[in-house]
């Protein structure tokens, strides 16, 4: 048997960087930056105003009081969006809204409230030619300066970062309607077994639905890959051969079930015969048989049949993989330390994942195992958030104990 960390170590050396692809920001979203991103211009591009108010010359306003106001003429308005055309003289003002740049003259923007301008301008009608100033400005003053958020030539993200709402938005600010990510991997998935059905499928007496291909469709997806659906091949060589290279166009190949010792698990025989393969006892549980290796230079991994096996070792070893060739750093589930309430032993010294409901409660993170731990209840993992840890030199755990939990849920981007 090999350990857990072994076993990952071997899967990640064969997972490279895929190659970049252009796409749009917001199609982009999850993917790595395959190049650094330089800023053609400043942003903002001029100095604007930040509130809605008035363009003043600080001078024009020194000493201003409620008392005491300063009195400027208006000579014009700036809306967000147009250009100024006047200078702003002593003894003048411009009404200006916020976002619009501030007029040559100008030095400082005194907001509405700063003036006699009366918050509900309908209630009060003023004279729009005049407007009295009654806190004495500061030079810069409610002024946002071009260039602050982002300075011309300046690199904005570099090669590497991973698109987040945040960076999809100042990609659009910069204009890009293109940029250059690392390519999702492309993941053919199969399902092998005489018993499994489709849904859809009539049933029939001894025959179950695939739950394998979705779960494991969904998991690619939820990880930024495109799952290939191929569908189930019957335990059969033929069959079984031809499936298989219906998948050899894609970065990876997922199979389930046929790992084991059982009569027909051909699935070993076929692609040993196929490519190099390695088929493993992981020290893990659920889901210790695990294939390994390549097919024609397609990476390919073998998932146990159990639904709750696969979808464990999924996450233990096509995940990281999977962010891997999307040029991702963080590879590892999210863990927190959480305190038991249930109780599991570990006969024999492996690596246990406990289906658990993690919840957070009087500052501590409360782990309760749920009920139904066989591995082939996948509801008791639907009903779950975390995979509770028992590690291999640990026989028992009881409630109060202090564990660590993977948590199912918390968001992919760590
Ligand atoms: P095997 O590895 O082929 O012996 O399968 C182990 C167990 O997993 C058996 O009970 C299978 O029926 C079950 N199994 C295999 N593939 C699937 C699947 N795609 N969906 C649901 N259960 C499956
Ligand atoms: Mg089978």
């Amino acid at each position: 048997m090999i350990s857990l960390e072994d076993a990952r170590e071997r899967i990640l050396a064969r997972a490279h960087v895929l190659p970049s692809e252009k796409r749009s920001p917001l199609d982009a979203l999850g993917q790595v930056l395959a190049e650094d991103v330089r800023a053609g211009f400043s942003i903002p591009p001029s100095d604007n105003a930040a509130m809605d108010g008035y363009a003043v010359r600080a001078d024009d306003t020194t000493g201003a009081s409620p008392e005491a106001p300063r009195a400027l003429q208006v000579i014009a308005e700036l809306p967000a969006g147009q250009a100024p055309t006047l200078a702003v003289a002593p003894g003048t003002a411009i009404r200006i809204m916020t976002g619009a740049p501030v007029p040559p003259g100008a030095d400082a923007i005194v907001q509405f409230e700063l003036t006699d301008e009366p918050a509900d301008r309908r209630a009060a009608p003023r004279r729009a030619d005049r407007v009295a100033i009654l806190v004495a400005a500061k030079p810069g003053q409610s002024i946002r300066r071009a260039g602050e958020d982002i300075q011309a030539g300046e690199v904005v993200l570099t090669k590497g970062t991973e698109l987040r709402p945040a960076e999809v938005g100042v990609l659009a600010s910069l204009g890009l309607t293109e940029v250059a990510v690392v390519r999702r991997p492309r993941v053919a998935i199969l399902s092998t077994g005489d018993e499994l059905l489709s849904p859809g499928e009539e049933r029939r007496p001894g025959a179950i639905y695939d739950a394998n291909s979705y779960a494991i469709g969904a998991l690619v997806r939820r990880y930024g890959g495109e799952p290939i659906m191929l569908g189930i091949a019957r335990d059969r060589v033929d069959e079984l051969v031809a499936r298989v290279r219906m998948g050899l166009a894609a970065d990876m190949l997922i199979t389930s079930a046929g790992v084991s010792a059982g009569d027909y698990d051909v699935v070993k025989d076929v692609l040993a015969a196929e490519g190099e393969i390695g088929f493993w006892q992981v020290r893990m549980k659920p889901g210790r048989p695990l294939a390994f290796g390549q097919i024609q230079g397609v990476p390919f991994v073998g998932l146990p049949g159990n639904p709750v096996a696969s979808i464990v070792a999924f996450e233990q070893f096509v995940r990281p993989a999977l962010f891997r060739m999307q040029g991702k750093t963080k590879l590892i589930k999210p863990e927190v330390e959480a305190r038991l309430v249930g109780s599991a032993s570990n006969g024999d010294r492996r690596r246990c994942f406990l289906r658990a409901v993690v919840s957070r409660e009087s500052g501590d993170y409360v782990a309760r195992i749920t009920v139904g731990q066989g591995s082939g209840v996948l509801s008791s993992l639907a009903r779950a958030n975390a995979l509770v840890i028992i590690p291999e030199e640990v026989s028992r755990v009881d409630t109060g104990d202090r564990v660590r939990a993977q948590m199912l849920d918390w968001p992919e981007v760590e």
